[in-house]
């Protein structure tokens, strides 16, 4: 894996009217940049991603390096390719963090093309009749014909740092450097909703759709077997029965993201007739459910559990849980909450014989 990932962040952002500059704006629960940084890390393309920013940020991320930007856009892009000269990097991405919202997979798609491109840029078509001004004469373009370029765009770094290196003007995109080269550029479809936030207006450009799922589990306890919940172990005399390690938790959690996305339940995603899933531990289940989910472009607003068993007491793993999953679901400890509850000692669960679970997810994501 021989990528960089650089995110530009240093504009001024002068049309967006705001104290706060607009890359560091709350935006989906995060800051506006932050999203670029957080996809190029789950798309496991990138070995470093360089973050250049006027302004001071820290962040604990050992992968992320932070690098001053220069005044104009393509200053800063130079002064990043500077940094990584000597980092043998075969290929580097370039994007505009005011574009928080492509997919992983648009940066998998240009990844691919660039084993056989040096350059590889998406682009959007555009439905408005196109016109071009030429001197005091406007001609009719053919609107199939105008590609409308976006970010990310990836490149052979080499290139592009001979490119860079030698160019004095402004340049608005990579993309532009190459063509004024006579470089050859791949065009590769890009998304409707990878826009460039440049107003205020362009935050609610998209609606926000909002679904939710629910997920219940139960399972037997049974002697000489550990318990696992929430994909922590916790002391107990008996654990979960169960194809796997038994974690209801997460059974029901992994049930309430398939439920918010129509794709059945866990038993269609692991069929415990299938030897290979035997025994495994239920965080590698919940895994491939959450990377799907990102993948898809969704994020989660919250997340409710409700436990039902007399013992062991979620008052004393409250917060062990609830930091084992923010660390498994990638999400803020804050939009998670566990509730236990009790069943006055009645049936199975009463008798410590089961331990049942149940809990609701609310997904969204701009349309
Ligand atoms: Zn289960």
């Amino acid at each position: 894996m021989k990528n960089c990932f650089i995110l530009l962040a240093a504009g001024k952002g002068k049309r967006f009217k705001s104290k706060t500059l607009k890359q560091f704006i709350n935006y989906k629960n995060k800051p506006l940049f932050m999203h670029s940084i957080d996809k190029a890390i789950k798309s496991n393309l990138f070995e470093i991603i360089v973050l250049v920013t006027n302004n001071k940020i820290k962040l604990s991320n050992k992968k992320i390096k932070i690098i001053k930007g220069g005044k104009e856009r393509y200053q800063s892009s130079h002064k990043a390719l500077e940094f990584i000269k000597n980092k043998k990097f075969k290929n580097v991405f370039i994007h505009d963090a005011a574009r928080p919202n492509f997919s992983i997979n648009l940066l998998k798609n240009l990844n691919k093309n660039l084993n056989k491109n040096k350059a590889v840029v998406p682009y959007i078509n555009t439905n408005n009749s196109t016109k071009y001004k030429n001197k005091n004469r406007i001609v009719n373009l053919k609107r199939e014909k105008v590609l409308l370029t976006q970010t990310p765009q990836c490149f052979d770094f080499k290139t592009l740092y001979n490119l860079s290196k030698n160019n004095k003007t402004i340049v608005t995109d990579e993309a532009t450097l190459f063509l004024k080269n006579s470089k050859n550029v791949k065009f590769i479809k890009g998304e409707e909703a990878n826009i460039k936030i440049t107003k205020k207006s362009d935050l609610n450009t998209f609606p926000i759709k909002t679904i939710y799922g629910i997920g219940f589990d139960i399972h037997r306890l049974i002697k000489n077997k550990k318990l696992y919940l929430g994909g922590i172990k916790i002391p107990f005399h008996s654990g979960l029965k169960g194809h796997s390690d038994g974690d209801v938790i997460i059974h029901s959690i992994i049930d309430s993201i398939l439920g918010a996305l129509r794709k059945k339940d866990i038993g269609s995603l692991y069929p415990s007739n299938k030897n290979k899933f035997k025994n495994i531990r239920s965080s590698k289940m919940l895994n491939p459910v959450i990377l799907d989910l990102n993948n898809n472009s969704w994020y989660i607003n919250n997340l409710d559990i409700n436990l039902i068993c007399e013992r062991p007491k979620v008052s004393k793993y409250r917060n062990k849980i609830i930091n084992s999953l923010s660390g498994l679901m990638n999400i803020d400890k804050n939009i998670i909450n566990i509730k236990g509850k009790t069943v006055e000692k009645l049936g199975l669960i009463g008798k410590e014989n089961a331990i049942a679970c149940e809990a609701i997810v609310s997904i969204s994501k701009y349309e």
